[in-house]
């Protein structure tokens, strides 16, 4: 193995010298940065809001069971007749079609993972 070399900082006009791509200061900037744009890109989809929303609909909707976990059960399923356990927050309509309506309480239903799937498939069949 070569041995480490010092080389300039990347951030153009710094006269630092590191072993790593950056100087301390500038690797410390440059990490900042890097999370405001990740925090960014997280808000264009579902962002903060709706990981508030989800989870205030699981705690009004959910029930305890015998272990103390808060568990929301399947819409659909329970249509059925049977109780399973929900996996996902689903929108009714979906976003593309009404993102006005992404946190909209009314527009949501607790599905289980079969349940989505079967959702998501159909919701494709009625587009084609
Ligand atoms: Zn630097
Ligand atoms: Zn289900």
């Amino acid at each position: 193995m070569p041995a480490k070399f010092l080389r300039p900082c990347a951030q153009p006009g710094c006269p630092a010298l590191s072993t790593t791509t950056r100087c301390p200061l500038h690797q410390a900037q440059h990490v900042q940065a890097e999370n405001a744009r990740k925090g960014s890109a997280s808000a264009r989809g579902y962002g903060a809001g709706w990981k508030r929303t989800r989870y205030a609909y699981w705690q009004a909707h959910g029930q305890r069971d015998a272990d103390g976990r808060l568990v929301v059960y399947c819409v659909a399923c329970a249509e059925e007749g049977v109780q399973r356990e929900a996996t996902v927050l689903d929108h009714i309509q979906p976003i593309h079609q009404a993102p006005e309506l992404r946190l909209d309480w009314d527009n949501l239903r607790p599905l289980c993972n079969s349940c989505n799937v079967k959702a998501g498939r159909a919701a494709r069949q009625i587009e084609r």
